[in-house]
């Protein structure tokens, strides 16, 4: 049997490079590989963790649907489905949460950063986010969970709750393992120390970003004062950024791209790099469009998607309240 494979990305706004590069590529290739049983969901119960109009919350989700069948997952080999949809994850969070130390979980860094971000929204859900993302995934045995390098300290506390779960109340559930992509930390254009993020807008670059603004953000992203198109993460962290984004995007290696460039200056790199971005994405824009002028067709996807992963998760929400000896 192949092993499971399970991610997810929240619905909180446009999809930014970062999450492309750290996460949804990756899916589309995990997915392609054909050597796992591959779960995709929208996080949407995560996202209401940071501020939100109502209003707005369904168009984010079927923005983010219609990105990643753009980006090429395909319902007919991924389970494609949204995490409110199946009400066994939030009640095995509930249960998580009864063996969750609260000094272990007062250790997230992600926790301490996005209370910094939204001062005014420190809501326990923020708190509690890293036991229901285990919920989510230990819930369907997934073997592993590709992320980006932020979700590692996330899914070590999964791994710790399993561990605890299945030592006192018998084995129900598998260990997950966390799969990195080769950009596991994209950085902001205009503030190279700090990690792309869409509470930075102004660093990101979103896949449905026109090919003008692309090439302005590209052409303004911080560099330094040198010339030459040379990876260094201490001296050169912002054309190392770019140089990852120029080698992610054309399947080269660093090197390859230091060869590529040797001997032109940052401007005409920068150039290059606006339009493989642009080309890269010019399919992607064009599909999201389509994909969004039916919504039904796109609820229609997710639909069959939920009912096999609630088919799923209920048959193991069942074991679970055995285990725990409710009736
Ligand atoms: P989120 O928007 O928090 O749901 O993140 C979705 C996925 O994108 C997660 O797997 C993150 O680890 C990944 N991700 C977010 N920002 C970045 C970044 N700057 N570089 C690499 N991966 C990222």
């Amino acid at each position: 049997m192949k092993p499971n494979l399970l991610s997810g990305i929240q619905p909180t706004g446009r999809l930014h490079l970062g999450n492309y590069l750290g996460a949804l590529d990756n899916f589309v290739k995990l997915q392609n590989s054909g050597r796992y049983n591959c779960f995709f969901f929208i996080a949407d119960l995560h996202s209401l963790t940071e501020d939100f109009k109502p209003k707005d919350k369904s168009k984010q989700i079927l923005s983010l649907l219609a990105d990643y069948l753009a980006a090429g997952l395909n319902p007919k080999k991924s389970t494609i489905f949204i995490q409110s949809h199946i009400p066994a994850n939030s009640e095995l969070a509930w249960i998580l949460n009864t063996i969750t130390p609260f000094g272990e979980l007062s250790r997230m860094t992600q926790f301490k950063d996005k209370s910094k971000d939204q001062a005014s929204n420190i809501n326990i859900g923020l708190f509690s986010y890293p036991i229901l993302m285990t919920a989510d995934v230990i819930l369907y045995d997934a073997n592993f969970v590709p992320v980006g390098e932020d979700q590692i300290q996330h899914l070590e506390l999964s791994r710790t709750l399993t561990r605890k779960f299945n030592k006192r109340f018998g084995k129900t559930f598998i260990e997950p393992q966390p799969l990195l992509t080769e950009v596991p930390r994209l950085m902001s254009l205009n503030n190279p120390d700090k990690k792309m993020s869409k509470s930075q807008p102004q660093g990101c670059i979103f896949v449905d970003d026109s090919p003008a603004t692309i090439k302005k953000k590209i052409m303004t992203a911080t560099t330094d004062s040198g010339i030459e198109v040379k990876y260094d993460l201490k001296k050169k962290a912002g054309i190392s950024n770019l140089i990852t984004i120029y080698a992610a995007l054309s399947e080269k290696n660093i090197k390859g791209v230091e060869k590529e460039f040797k001997g032109e200056n940052y401007s005409v790199f920068k150039k290059s790099l606006a339009n493989l971005i642009n080309q890269h994405f010019s399919d992607h824009r064009k599909k999201k469009k389509q994909l969004l002028a039916s919504p039904s067709k796109l609820k229609r996807i997710t639909n069959q998607g939920d009912k096999k992963a609630n088919k799923i998760a209920n048959a193991k929400i069942n074991k679970v309240k055995d285990q725990l000896g409710l009736l």
